[in-house]
């Protein structure tokens, strides 16, 4: 029996995609990657070998208008060429949204897609690209088995406390609530920290997913306590373009005062905002760093301060804090932004050791650091991989 399983992260612009050998129970080896990018502009399709290397490339005209059939149809024809026309066991899609019913991975039928379809306006700039993968993928491998991973269900479990928000019970009834996204990332930095270090990942842990979105998670013994994403991936943290928690008497005043109509404020708020709109640079941090232009330091400062707040906030909801992990590609690759962190934080007990996070080493943090401060690489995609195998082939005990 075939056992490579594809994944796929599609999106607005680009659709992400890994292949991976789940031969033996419980391995995973990934045989490549790549993205179909440049969606709506210039598409551009490429795989890589898990060294880096491109095995194959496809260039569309620019300016080509393409449905998601026609943008994944040289991915699955490459890889029926190099695998067989058996070869591909199932799809796993990263879902952004699985609302209040959809707690872990589910096989995708017509009911649940029609289902999650129903949740688009809880993530209308998310959740209509995955479910055109997943529809797109039904029409051109329709005996495919399709698996649906969400980002929402890791914290699913949250305390209602955690989960209301203040408003009249009306709108919760419609399922307005603090979801909290980035869940495969911090199931996989859960899994990793459970190897690495056990007892520390069944204590008080922070993740902090930093990379173009970005977010906190409270972890007690690798469950999610409380996150800083809420009831959309706009909440929390200042991130790239996304501007992170906001007065929403801000968002009244950019309806009113400025007459910017509604999707013209939420292209402010997710596209505009964060790094890109605090610098007037970049959203992308190493461009940042690199700049001596003082607006790209204030940028950087605000986005250090935030976390730094929120961190002691969920360290409250903690009630304490025994680990604090950093991943993605600012919280993997940064040492100056870690540092700045934890500077802010010794306060907490945090004690940054500098040549051990110069190094970008698995544990930043001094012998005598209250808190022990870790650097685990996420891999979502993986994440994907393992639930699609397992809902479709384990055998129950
Ligand atoms: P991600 O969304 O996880 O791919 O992360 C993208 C962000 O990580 C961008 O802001 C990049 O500038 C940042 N990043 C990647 N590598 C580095 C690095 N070596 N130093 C600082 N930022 C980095």
């Amino acid at each position: 029996m075939s056992r490579t399983i594809l994944t796929l992260n599609a999106g607005s612009s680009s659709i992400k995609f890994a292949l991976y050998d789940m031969a033996t129970e419980g391995s995973r080896r990934q045989l490549s990657h790549g993205e179909v990018e440049g969606i709506g502009s210039e598409p551009h399709f490429i795989a890589k070998d898990a060294a880096g290397a491109t095995l194959t490339e496809h260039h569309w005209p620019a300016g080509a208008k393409l449905d998601h059939e026609a943008l994944l149809t040289p991915l699955l024809a490459w890889i029926t060429a190099h695998l067989g026309e058996e070869s591909l066991a199932a799809v796993g899609h990263r879902v952004v949204h699985g609302g209040e019913r959809w707690d872990r991975p589910v096989r995708l039928t017509p009911a649940v897609i029609a289902d999650l379809t129903r949740l688009t306006p809880l993530a209308p700039l998310h959740q209509p690209h995955n479910l055109a993968a997943v529809q797109a993928v039904a029409r051109l491998r329709p005996r495919l088995p399709q698996v649906a991973c969400f980002d929402t269900a890791f914290h699913h479990d949250m305390a209602p406390t955690v989960s209301r928000l203040a408003l009249p019970r009306k709108f919760a009834d419609e399922g307005m609530r603090r979801y909290g996204f980035h869940g495969l990332s911090y199931e996989y930095i859960a899994g990793q920290l459970r190897e690495q270090a056990p007892a520390l990942a069944a204590g008080r842990v922070i993740a902090a997913h930093l990379g173009n979105g970005a977010s906190l998670c409270a972890m007690h013994d690798g469950c999610s306590v409380d996150t800083t994403m809420g009831f959309t991936a706009l909440d929390g943290l200042m991130m790239g373009t996304r501007c992170g928690n906001l007065d929403p008497g801000a968002v009244l005043y950019l309806l009113q005062q400025h007459g910017l109509n509604a999707s013209e404020v939420e292209h402010v708020l997710y596209n505009e905002s964060g790094l890109l709109g605090v610098s007037g640079i970049s959203n992308d941090m190493r461009t940042l760093l690199n700049s001596s232009d003082p607006h790209a330091y204030e940028a950087i400062d605000l986005f250090v301060f935030r976390i730094a707040r929120e961190i002691g906030a969920l360290a409250s909801s903690l009630g304490g804090l025994d680990g604090l992990v950093f991943s993605a590609g600012i919280g993997e690759h940064s040492a100056p932004i870690r540092a700045a962190v934890c500077a802010r934080l010794i306060w907490l007990g945090i004690e940054c050791d500098g040549d051990a996070n110069a190094r970008n080493a698995a544990v930043i943090s001094t012998p005598s650091s209250r808190v022990q401060v870790r650097v685990i690489p996420t891999d979502e995609e993986a994440m994907i991989a393992t639930h699609t195998m397992n809902l479709l082939y384990s055998v129950p005990a």
